[in-house]
């Protein structure tokens, strides 16, 4: 027997699995630990769970049929795409009742629609396949992130994921034209008609995107496409502080414009990170630099021509502004790869590098050079020994901001331990500093079960009820991704 979160007595496992593997054959139903295992841990390896089993259904209708059986046995599902997110939405709690569903099989992609510039695809698609997709009909898909070889286009809707091309394009929430996706009865809403107008109510995509497996499943998308580059510049620029290069940004902008497609910070303790992690790569320029700056030109067949001419301009009057202290372009496509790399190599990188409290939060954009400041200065000093840094999308006001554990942590004292005596501290305190500059303490991670808690905390009363309603309207039974988001009462 086994306990539904609403509290209702489920009736037995063991048929409710009969009756599943049943419906979805054996490619579609697994118990096998060493199928099952990997899955069960989130990428930063901070929360395990356990589950009944690994489903994965090959259509719509199958998971459809799936879910209400699942509604019938009062078996709660967590959705799973690429896992690789970084809240611990997609795995399961530790008691081992929930059913893992993995979307990862509804991986088709539709011939590319070039008249409406849209693409339909299965939510198991993989960003990177997505992206060689829209390319080889001479479009562009405009989200890209680090974890794109794994994310999927169900994971990047539910989590209304972010990225580095945010400053020109928005997030995914921008991206999406239409949404189909299995609701917590099991019924099918289809909504993939490229229509440019509906005004039929509410509009219930976008309640879908960003709500991390609590409301629906996406099981297909249509989405945006733009035009392919014709040309990219790849800055890489060393700048003293955040102040300067929040202020570089503001030049770009007024210098290029909306060809301004990414503008990135790391600090240059972050760069060394990243330096070490990946023995073969080269730091783009001669000097340490306080921060550094990963900017993005980028122009269409029109512009192509005159796009050097115009970045170099732009960098001469930065320099002569006194707004940078040395830059680099890239000079091929394959140096401008590099210079991605050791952007997109920071998480990974500082995965390795040890224990941390990490912190994916927005400010305004004006104020964030001196809430770093602040936040750093503070936590350093009230948690002695810990090292905080910040990096990530400055053109959106939005920095990961991580805490490293003091030295020992991992080595002598326990990561588990220490996270909880100390971690969950510096993050209150952190998320406090946050709240306090009006800012949000989960800008395009989501809230998973790693901030389910903090937003309970700091969450406005009245935002946080209207959360509850809807949770409650669509899935009665609680039986969408349990424990993720919102607590369970
Ligand atoms: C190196 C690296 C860099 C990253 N950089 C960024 C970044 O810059 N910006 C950013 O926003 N994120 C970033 N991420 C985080 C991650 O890639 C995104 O959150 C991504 O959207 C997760 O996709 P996924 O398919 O792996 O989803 P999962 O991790 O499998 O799931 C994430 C959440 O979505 C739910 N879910 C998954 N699929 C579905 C579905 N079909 N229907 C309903 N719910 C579903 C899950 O239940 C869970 O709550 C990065 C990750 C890595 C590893």
């Amino acid at each position: 027997m086994t306990q539904s979160p609403s509290g209702q007595i489920a009736v037995a496992t063991d048929s409710f699995l009969a009756l599943a593997a049943a419906l979805l054959g054996p490619r579609g139903l697994t118990q096998d630990p060493d199928l099952l295992t990997p899955w069960l841990t989130d990428w930063r390896a901070r929360y395990t769970g356990r589950a009944l089993a690994l489903a994965a259904p090959a259509s719509a209708a199958e998971l459809s049929a799936l879910v209400k059986l699942c509604a019938a046995h009062g078996v709660a599902i967590v959705p799973q795409g690429g896992n690789s997110g970084m809240s611990g939405g997609a795995t399961p709690d530790a008691s081992g009742t929930s059913l893992l569903v993995s979307l990862r099989r509804l991986n088709s992609i539709g011939a590319v629609d070039t008249d409406n510039r849209q693409i339909t695809c299965g939510a198991g698609v993989v960003l990177h396949d997505l992206h060689e997709a829209a390319a080889s009909a001479g479009l562009r898909f405009p989200l890209t992130l680090g974890g794109k070889g794994v994310a999927t286009v169900g994971g990047l809707i539910s989590t209304n994921a972010g990225g580095t091309q945010v400053l020109r394009h928005g997030t995914m929430r921008a991206q999406v034209a239409g949404i189909e996706a299995v609701l917590a009865d099991g019924s099918l809403y289809s909504a993939l008609v490229p229509l440019k107008k509906d005004n039929r109510g509410f509009d219930l995509k976008q309640l879908l995107i960003g709500s991390e497996g609590t409301l629906g499943i996406v099981t297909a998308a249509r989405l945006r496409l733009v035009p392919a580059l014709a040309e990219r510049a790849v800055v890489w620029a060393g700048v003293p502080s955040l102040q300067a290069a929040r202020a570089l940004l503001l030049h770009c902008e007024k210098a290029v414009g909306e060809a301004l497609e990414g503008f990135e910070v790391l600090p240059q303790a972050c760069l060394d990170t990243v330096l070490a992690y990946l023995p073969s790569a080269r730091a783009p320029l001669e000097h340490k630099h306080g921060w550094h700056a990963l900017i993005e030109v980028v122009a269409d067949a029109s512009g192509a021509a005159t796009l050097s001419e115009r970045v170099e301009t732009m960098l001469a009057s930065a320099f002569a502004a006194g707004l940078l202290e040395d830059a680099t372009i890239a000079a091929n496509e394959a140096q401008a790869e590099a210079f991605w790399s050791l952007r997109e190599s920071v998480a990974p990188a500082e995965r390795a590098q040890g224990p941390a409290m990490q912190h994916d939060i927005s400010v305004p954009v004006a104020a964030m050079p001196d809430f770093v400041d602040a936040a750093v200065a503070d936590i350093e000093a009230r948690f002695p020994g810990t090292r905080a840094l910040a990096f990530g999308h400055l053109g959106d006001g939005n920095v990961h901001f991580h805490v490293l554990a003091p030295e020992g942590v991992g080595a002598g004292i326990e990561r588990g331990a220490w996270e909880e005596a100390e971690g969950k501290a510096i993050s209150r305190a952190v998320h406090d500093l946050v709240t306090h500059w009006g800012g949000s303490i989960s800008a395009e991670h989501g809230i998973g079960q790693m901030k389910r808690d903090e937003l309970a905390r700091l969450g406005d009363p009245v935002a946080l009820a209207m959360l509850r309603a809807v949770k409650a309207a669509l899935d009665p039974l609680g039986l969408l991704n349990p424990g993720k988001l919102l607590s369970p009462n």
